[in-house]
């Protein structure tokens, strides 16, 4: 088993969570801040650079790679935040890309993830 603590980078560790277990088909857990990874077959093991190559993948994909840096000791990988450069900036813009996904109405904010329903809502601005 493969722990990721995510303490120190709470905003990202959704994503991680299923970027890396779709990467490397594992069963991910949550466990408060920490992100354990267990092969789905218990004869196996889970290759921990590659648990690495796909963390620094992931990092590059929301390109926070230069903000985090990632420590290891045995089992156990830490996520750890440097004072980069717009850090601040990056991480805000990231939790905005992640409310792009929705459709907001103009009218009263109200928010969903389905076109469909957003179309049906603004109706009722209309009447
Ligand atoms: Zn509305």
């Amino acid at each position: 088993m493969i722990t990721i603590d995510c303490t120190n980078a709470l905003v990202i560790k959704d994503q991680l969570l299923v970027y890396v277990a779709d990467k490397l088909e594992v069963l991910p857990f949550l466990k408060s801040e920490k992100i354990l990874l267990t092969p789905i077959d218990d004869s196996q093991n889970i290759d921990k650079s590659l648990v690495l190559s796909a963390i620094t993948e992931f990092l590059k994909s929301v390109n926070l790679d230069e903000n985090f840096q990632i420590i290891t000791k045995d089992n156990d990988i830490d996520m750890v935040p440097l004072d980069g450069k717009d850090m601040k900036e990056k991480l805000e813009k990231h939790g905005q890309s992640r409310q792009d996904l929705f459709f907001e109405c103009t009218h009263c904010g109200f928010m969903t993830l389905y076109e469909v329903e957003w179309r049906t809502h603004k109706l009722i601005h209309y009447i």
